[in-house]
């Protein structure tokens, strides 16, 4: 059984220990599956009121019985925080909270920990990373904090990192190597070539601009204390010191990514290959308004100190979650799977707990959730216990998405026309793009805007076992397909009638830039929307928690006035990218909750009310 305790706070060395020797008998009855009363104090009143009644001297046994294991429940410590979901992001807020002392219980409903970051064996013998399938956000400072190295983590880098084919037999190769990148782009546009480390030298002043964004929580701009009025300071500053520049990073902000990309470049292979980044995920063209800041959200992070640089993670992304959850296990975090939260208990406005779909339930005084807004405030909790207003904005939160990953197992490696070979060459490393030019995008985009699949769809291809042997067996190679687009709203058809049917469209399009694809397949996995939402609880499968759109980034995000991962009800916090800063394998969220959750708790300490 899990009991209530009131004070989330960090304890003397003598009080964890006796805590923790409660806690491990406490873990016994939860996993006995019991189903506890919400309030200890309840079942012991009832156990004495029951027991008042003319019955015979069996029933006093039994109801005292019933009221001494009431009385020894009060002895036993319960959870500090419990978080809902095994994200990457609740496995980071896990973590921090345990580092300071806190017991932690993680539940998560699938039977493995990861959420989109994770590596299943989809097929045998190959290691396939279901959803996200490259590295470059997930933040430095929260691997060494936790030592994720040391429990296996390892980022490879690829080099070069995109690779271009085009139907007339050119191709693209872009990558960390200057040199490379101006022979490569010189084959389209001598001035776009001369211009590129210009355009890469911007992306890396806006970056230091907006990089510290990330890990900072967002102001409070509708009701702002001084806090929030600091913070906003604190953010617009570094904008300041832009000088006249600080009109282009507006303009990353807000602007069609083709805006910006039209006016720096002049070659379509260029523009096609950089463009894709700006509609990732995204239900978006790139003429669409806020596109260039998915452009840029994509080239703000690193690998091995890179900047921009995707890596493959080794043995796949759920490299990064399993080293998460081994970190968090040595920090005596308890980790359950296939424990699904069917709802958020809540009494007079506070949180007191979890109950678990299987029945049972589980206390704590502090509850973040990495589910994203709608499960968390609409399916976890009644609506009826949020005020009005904050559900309101809560139904407005966009899901729209159109994205659809295909996993595949492969005999052999695709034969490009652009660039013949069975064996592994450079161009097989990177991320492959077939995306000819920004015109294709937009017609690609029309299909979806009318609720279809696009008739021509962009086909972002990795093939990790290329740099990492380790994901597939000797011989046979993985490859990832992320498709857009993909409108999980269709018109007169459902995702379960076409699911096949548009993998065989996506399948002969690559075989008309590599023959030999659909013969070398061996077995294929396709995740459409109503897929992602189905395995992940991915609200609309949108890969980010919420689409990346201005009006639900930073102090808006999730909604206006609740961006510093706190929700109306007291004790209960979201830690997922739901919150700031949003989609992507960045640990940002959780870190940020984890801090706002520690910072919450030492005020409620020291506070003399
Ligand atoms: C197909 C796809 C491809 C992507 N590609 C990339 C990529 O290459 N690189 C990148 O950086 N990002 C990528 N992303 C985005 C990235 O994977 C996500 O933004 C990120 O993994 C989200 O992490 P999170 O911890 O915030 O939430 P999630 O990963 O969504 O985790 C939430 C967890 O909560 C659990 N949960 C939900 N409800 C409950 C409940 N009621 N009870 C218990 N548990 C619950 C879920 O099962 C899940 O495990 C991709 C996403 C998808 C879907």
């Amino acid at each position: 059984m899990c009991t209530k305790r009131k004070q989330p706070a960090a304890f003397p060395p003598h009080a964890v220990n006796a805590q923790r020797a409660n806690l491990i008998e406490g873990k016994k009855r939860c996993q006995s599956g019991r189903k506890v009363l919400p309030g200890r104090g309840k079942a012991i009143s009832a156990a004495l009121m029951e027991g008042l009644a003319p019955l015979h001297v069996h029933n006093w046994v039994r109801y005292t019985a019933i009221a001494i294991q009431a009385l020894s429940d009060m002895k036993t410590t319960n959870y500090d925080a419990i978080i809902i979901g095994a994200g990457h992001n609740g496995l980071v807020t896990a973590c921090y909270l345990a580092r300071a002392g806190w017991k932690v219980l993680v539940l998560e409903r699938r039977y493995i920990v990861g959420g989109a970051c994770v590596t299943e064996e989809t097929f045998p013998g190959f290691k396939v990373s279901t959803a996200a399938y490259v590295n470059s956000l997930f933040r430095k400072e929260i691997i060494q904090d936790l030592h994720l190295e040391s429990y296996g983590l390892k980022i490879l880098e690829r080099n070069p990192s995109s690779f271009t084919p085009f139907p007339d037999g050119r191709h693209l190769l872009l990558g960390p190597d200057p040199t490379v990148n101006h022979l490569q782009i010189a084959k389209f546009s001598l001035r776009d070539a001369n211009a590129y480390p210009a355009y890469e030298a911007m992306l890396e002043r806006m970056a230091t601009v907006l990089e510290p964004l990330l890990t900072i929580s967002p102001p409070n701009l509708v009701t702002p204390g001084l806090r929030d009025l600091w913070t906003l300071y604190r953010a617009g500053k570094p904008f300041q010191a832009l000088g006249p520049a600080m009109s282009e990073a507006f303009e990353i902000l807000t602007a069609p990514a083709r805006q910006i990309l039209d006016r720096w470049f002049e070659s379509e292979a260029l523009k096609a290959t950089l463009a894709t980044d700006a509609v990732i995920g995204a239900m978006a063209s790139p003429s669409t308004p806020g596109t260039a800041y998915v452009l840029f959200h994509h080239v703000m992070g690193e690998t091995n100190g890179k900047r921009g640089v995707w890596g493959y993670v080794q043995g796949g992304m759920g490299g990064i979650t399993q080293s998460l959850a081994a970190a968090a296990r040595d920090l005596r975090v308890e980790i359950r799977c296939e424990a699904e939260v069917a709802r958020i208990l809540v009494r007079d406005g506070t949180v007191q707990g979890v109950a678990l779909a299987k029945g049972e339930e589980c206390y704590a005084p502090v509850i973040a959730s990495n589910a994203d807004a709608q499960v968390t405030f609409t399916r976890l909790l009644d609506s009826k216990q949020l005020p009005p207003e904050f559900a309101e904005a809560v139904s407005r939160i966009s899901y729209e998405s159109a994205s659809l990953k295909i996993n595949v197992a492969l005999g052999e490696l695709p034969n490009f026309l652009a660039c013949p070979g069975l064996e592994p060459g450079p161009h097989h490393r990177g991320t492959i793009h077939i995306c000819p030019d920004q015109d294709y995008i937009e017609r690609a985009f029309d299909d979806a805007k009318y609720g279809q699949p696009s008739q021509r769809p962009i086909l972002e291809c990795t093939i990790p076992s290329v740099v990492d042997p380790t994901v597939a067996p000797a011989g046979k190679h993985l490859m990832s397909i992320f498709v857009q687009y993909a409108p999980y709203r269709l018109r007169g058809a459902t995702w379960d009638d076409l699911r096949e049917s548009f993998a065989d469209r996506c399948f002969a399009l690559l075989n008309e830039y590599a023959p030999n694809f659909q013969r070398a397949v061996l077995a294929r996995q396709v995740l459409t929307p109503l897929d992602l939402e189905r395995t992940f609880n991915l609200t609309g499968g949108n890969i980010f928690q919420g689409a990346m759109t201005l009006n639900q980034l930073f102090a808006c995000r999730p909604v206006p006035g609740f961006a510093d991962y706190h929700t109306p009800i007291r004790g209960l916090y979201l830690c997922g990218s739901a919150a700031h800063p949003g989609g992507g394998v960045m640990g940002a969220a959780g870190a940020n909750a984890a801090r706002e959750i520690l910072r919450a708790a030492s005020f409620r300490r020291f506070s003399p009310l």
